[in-house]
């Protein structure tokens, strides 16, 4: 983005973006809102530093038209938004910080939802939940879905069981060579989900603690994380960091699909183009890993129930489905195919809302 917002607005079509600031609590926010046309946006709160007030209002405005994007390929009528506050997560956090955040979200009266990201906890948004009811990320015992990172998981596998099955003409994962990065929150049940599909599972971290745990819980081989890009394997799941295809990697892959839980995996668009290029199935990452989304916000259409919420999970291996079948039909890689699945639903929606009246939060309880 350069520094003419409007015209980055006008090429996106973003609704609004909002600047919220309270130097009492040394609030600095930038709330984007890219549609609403699903339903109200929703989208985590992140806390970072940032170089510039310009960068936070870009990285707040990417995040929040992929929101958008998720969400419309998820089939969740919530349309995406995003904030992110000004400021280092480990030195400058405070209850009145995001209580002053949560004054700002309730003025919107449920135009836009929030919930953790990276740089926020499960604490913060408690604080920012005593001064609204517009938070969807919260603990079991505040009436909301509790850890996310087993269900993301769920849905990865989902994801790659689709991609499977076009690949080999079987969803079997069994004797299959899959290679796991990353061990965190969605790592560790997806290894733990991989063993009992009886794949053949190696596992990579930085942390060599988790190494080490993982290894002792399900008795699965290791390697250096810094291979893992020319593993001779089956499948890669990144469950890392973002970026992973690029420039120095894409020549690496040796691998037949990529599928994992990891954010913006591909360092950009083009990225995509050369995995079909190079045969090598891709699972777009807002697909594969909206999991944690789904079982997130099922609440919102009638409360916590584990059962509903997995079952939604479920679909995203129909979905996965679509995706190929989109990018076969039309001869475009999988993350168009993902991009143009959303899109035809927000145009779908779009229709009805010409009929107007008043949508925000139709159908959602907090
Ligand atoms: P996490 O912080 O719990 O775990 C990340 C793990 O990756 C850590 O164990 C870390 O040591 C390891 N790691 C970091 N750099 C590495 C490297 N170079 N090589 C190998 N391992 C490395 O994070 P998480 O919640 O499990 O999320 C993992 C990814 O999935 C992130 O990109 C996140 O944005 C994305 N994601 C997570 C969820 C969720 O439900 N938690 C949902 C959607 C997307």
């Amino acid at each position: 983005m350069t520094n003419h917002i409007f015209d980055y607005m006008h090429q996106y079509a973003y609704e609004k973006v909002l600047l919220f600031q309270n130097e009492d609590v040394g609030l600095r926010a930038v709330l984007a809102i890219h549609s609403t046309i699903l339903g109200p946006a929703a989208g985590g709160t992140r806390m970072w530093t940032y170089a510039s007030d310009l960068d936070a209002i870009e990285d707040a405005m990417r995040l929040a038209r992929g929101m958008t994007y998720k969400y419309a390929a998820a089939g969740v009528n919530l349309g995406g938004g995003k904030v992110v506050i000004i400021g280092d997560p480990k030195t400058q956090k405070s209850e009145m910080l995001f209580r002053a955040l949560g004054r700002f979200i309730n003025n919107l009266r449920g135009e836009y939802l929030t919930g953790e990201d990276v740089g926020t906890t499960l604490q913060d948004m408690e604080y920012i939940r005593m001064e609204t009811p517009y938070v969807i990320t919260l603990s079991q015992e505040s009436g909301g879905a509790g850890p996310i990172g087993g269900a993301t998981a769920f849905g990865v596998l989902q994801a790659m069981k689709a991609c499977a099955e076009e690949t080999w003409g079987s969803a079997n994962l069994q004797g299959r060579k899959i290679v796991v990065q990353g061990l965190g929150a969605v790592g560790y049940p997806m290894v733990e989900m991989l063993v009992k599909e009886n794949a053949e599972v190696t596992i990579a971290d930085i942390d060599a603690n988790k190494v080490a745990q993982v290894q002792k819980d399900f008795g699965v081989n290791a390697m250096d994380a810094r291979d893992v890009f020319s593993v001779d394997a089956d499948i890669y799941c990144p469950c890392a960091l973002g970026g992973i295809v690029n420039d120095e990697t894409l020549d690496q892959f040796r691998v037949k699909i990529i599928c994992g839980s990891a954010n913006n995996q591909l360092r950009a668009e083009r990225y995509g183009d050369e995995l079909t290029r190079r045969g090598i199935l891709y699972a777009p990452d807002y697909i594969a890993n909206a999991g944690g989304t789904v079982f997130d916000t099922d609440r919102l259409w009638g409360g916590v129930n584990t059962t509903r919420g997995m079952n939604k999970v479920a679909k995203i291996y129909e979905r996965m489905k679509q995706v190929i079948e989109i990018s076969k039909a039309q001869n475009i890689p999988t993350y168009r195919a993902a991009d143009r699945m959303a899109e035809e639903r927000i145009a779908q929606a779009r229709a009805i809302k010409q009929i107007g009246g008043y949508h925000q939060g139709v159908g959602v309880t907090l």
